[in-house]
């Protein structure tokens, strides 16, 4: 089945006591049983809600997985893979990191006695100083937040098959439309679903992908018995904005691409950071791995100044001042002050994350309207 029609139809069919075509919302914390513990495969909702394993087939298929599991939220997710590790164990991660990813490793798990290295992992090869006996875990995320670095997932998964290490990815920024990892070898895929796969900034969601069936019980395991499981209410309205994935994604790349260009050529604008500019870095590695280049974009100003950054970000109309990303409407965002804020200044300007970024989320809105925005907003800066 080709993704559109699994967008619409995978993990859904209509409600068999009512023939309801879609999925109702099981508002409901527990299940009335026959006889003790004689019941109908649901006991009670912290461990599965029928809505809720609707959209964990649905996301699964998407990322042609074999499970599905969904999270209170994206962290909630990233959380259950890192208590798959013990204290001792080492991971292997990026120095371009969703801030709460890096929050999450240094100022938690690092007092559990888990190791991370933050590393450049836009060269594959970089890896193989840091990898030893305790290494457990690459964490992978591509396209990178914010400067939209790529990391070749096939390289760093034959490395660690070598040891016998689990790679997960952070499939966030590209969505399942154009980049499926499980397909490159990965062992776990991640989402947070709040961005593209809900798409319609109105649900806080995680999820977790995998083939593997010792890894889908033990994460089910985790998810069970720390409890950070998503609602029925935001299981529907994320299985609702599902199928319309292939559309809206379309659209955010065709978006994404006209608007890259645009600031580009634009004389007031300094570097554009999109991986599908022949020049990027790694462009040939995105062609590899993607279908497209998506809707995230950042970039600098050439007066490359912190005043200068937050007048434009003032001067917006159309586009929303917001964190976020991977809804239908346009969204613009300071890095440093917002989505960053909890990585050190330093770490930050040594990783290439300067005071002035700012990111886009580039939505399905008409790109000719998109643009004078940005126009009139450069023109005052
Ligand atoms: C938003 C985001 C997360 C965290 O997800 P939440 O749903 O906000 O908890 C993780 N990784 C990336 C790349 C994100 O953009």
């Amino acid at each position: 089945m080709k993704f559109g029609t699994k967008a619409v139809h995978a993990g859904v069919e209509p409600d068999p006591s009512t023939g309801a075509i879609m999925t109702p919302i099981y508002q409901t914390s527990t299940y009335v049983q026959e006889s003790p513990a004689k019941h109908k495969g649901y006991a009670y909702a912290r461990g599965a809600n029928p809505t809720r394993n609707s959209l964990q087939k649905s996301i699964a298929a998407l990322e042609n997985g074999k499970h599905g599991i969904c999270f209170s939220s994206g962290m909630g997710a990233t959380d259950a893979v890192i208590k798959l590790l013990n204290p001792g164990d080492e991971v292997i991660t990026s120095n371009d990191l969703y801030g709460g990813s890096y929050r999450m490793f240094k100022k938690v798990y690092e007092r559990f006695g888990i190791k991370f290295h933050f590393i450049d992992l836009t060269h594959a090869d970089n890896i193989d100083a840091y990898v030893n006996e305790r290494t457990k875990l690459f964490w992978i995320e591509t396209p990178s937040n914010p400067l939209m670095r790529i990391i070749d997932i096939q390289a760093c998964v034959s490395k660690a098959k070598k040891h016998n290490i689990l790679v997960a990815v952070d499939n966030t920024f590209a969505s399942p439309y154009l980049q499926n990892p499980l397909d490159l070898g990965a062992d776990i895929v991640m989402h947070s679903v709040t961005k593209y796969l809900g798409g319609h900034s109105d649900v806080i969601m995680g999820a977790l992908i995998t083939n593997n069936d010792k890894l889908h019980q033990d994460l089910a395991f985790i998810a069970n018995s720390c409890g950070a499981v998503p609602g029925p209410q935001d299981s529907f309205l994320v299985l609702r904005g599902i199928k319309s994935l292939h559309l809206r994604m379309e659209r955010h790349c065709h978006n994404g691409k006209v608007i890259a260009n645009y600031l580009r050529e634009h004389k007031k604008i300094g570097n554009v950071y999109w991986p599908g500019f022949a020049d990027h870095p790694n462009h040939d590695i995105a062609k590899k791995q993607m279908r497209d280049f998506g809707g995230m974009l950042s970039f600098t100003l050439k007066n490359d100044t912190l005043e200068n950054a937050t007048k434009l970000m003032e001067s917006m109309e159309l586009f929303s001042l917001a964190e976020s990303l991977g809804g239908v409407e346009s969204l613009i965002n300071h890095p440093a002050s917002m989505t960053h804020a909890s990585i050190p200044r330093e770490e930050r300007i040594k990783n290439g994350l300067s005071d002035s970024l700012i990111r886009l989320s580039i939505g399905v809105e008409d790109a000719e309207d998109l643009i004078a925005d940005l126009e009139q907003a450069l023109a005052k800066v």
